[in-house]
């Protein structure tokens, strides 16, 4: 089937549309796409300070090259943070660093090492109970949010598209975590905490065969190579689940993105009273007297 806008040969077919689409008119409609979610939710003012999670690959590489394009015409600044968990022959990011230093990004890099004294391949084998990707996870997020508070930043994008979100939506639904599902959406967050930067989603509509084509005509620097702990998590299974109903029905991922969407308003309300406590031991925004950080880290300090 040609480009739907000018008959050219076609370099991707839609998810949810079937409309097949060429080179040019495929980013004209990827990044009008990422600019109608950003005014949607005002996701980004002027003068904004954004610290952009940045890993190298296909979507944070792909949003940081829109953020600093859109940033110059709209008067905002980004700074791309990358986190170096530690997971042998995976996280390379040499060309991240070469990326930011051609386009003039400023970069900062933190570690697992660094701040919590143990990587994840060591965290990994330490505490068999947890999968990695859930000592993965909560890891990550602190260092986040400290890299971008300590940056004075007041957002912090990731680039999360729809193929995460729909994952993260099924998986709070199965774990019966309703809560953690009211602080999803385009932008994060129940109650106002000035302790937690919120985060932004500009690919929050677009899919991850989308971000990926963007990113591979667009020739970005990026390894297609997938984490070698991917496959042993929650996510992974709700992923290939996922991805079964979508190819038997497609738009199935639209469709959980877009009721939860009609959902998110009354889940908000819900939490609304939800009290942010404070960690006994590292002082730290918690959900509990001590944060989710403090007792990872307990576990591994006693093996
Ligand atoms: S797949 Fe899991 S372990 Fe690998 S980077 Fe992602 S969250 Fe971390
Ligand atoms: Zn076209
Ligand atoms: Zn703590």
């Amino acid at each position: 089937m040609p480009c739907k806008n000018c008959k050219l040969n076609p370099v991707i077919t839609l998810t949810n549309s079937n409309i097949s689409l060429c080179k040019s008119c495929f980013f004209k409609y990827f990044e009008r796409k990422v600019l109608k979610t950003v005014f949607k939710y005002n996701l980004i003012e002027k003068k904004d300070k954004i610290a952009l999670a940045s890993s190298g690959g296909k979507d944070s590489m792909s949003l940081l090259y829109i953020l600093n394009k859109l940033g110059r015409k709209r008067d905002f600044n980004i700074i791309a943070v990358a986190i170096d968990e530690g997971i042998k022959g995976y996280r390379d990011l040499r060309d991240l660093k070469r990326y930011c230093k051609e386009n003039n990004i400023p970069l900062k890099i933190h570690s697992f090492k660094d701040e919590f004294g143990i990587d994840l391949d060591h965290a990994a084998k330490k505490i068999t109970s947890l999968n990695p990707c859930s000592i993965c996870g909560v890891l990550r997020r602190r260092l986040l949010n400290k890299a971008a508070i300590n940056l004075k930043a007041n957002k912090l994008a990731t680039g999360h598209n729809m193929d995460d979100e729909s994952q993260s939506i099924m998986m709070n639904y199965v774990m019966g975590n309703l809560e953690r599902s009211a602080r999803l959406g385009p932008i994060t967050g129940i109650v106002k905490d000035k302790r937690f930067v919120p985060r932004i989603k500009p690919f929050y509509f677009l899919a991850e065969k989308e971000t990926a084509t963007y990113a591979y005509l667009k020739k970005f620097p990026v390894k297609f190579n997938e984490c070698p702990y991917s496959n042993e998590s929650f996510r992974g299974e709700i992923r290939d689940m996922i991805n079964t109903i979508e190819k038997n029905h497609p738009g199935t991922k639209h469709a959980i993105t877009n009721s939860f969407l009609h959902l998110l308003p009354s889940l908000k309300e819900m939490y609304k009273n939800s009290k942010i406590k404070t960690c006994s031991k590292c002082l730290e925004p918690s959900n509990g007297d001590v944060c989710n950080t403090c007792l990872l880290l307990g576990k591994i300090s006693k093996k």
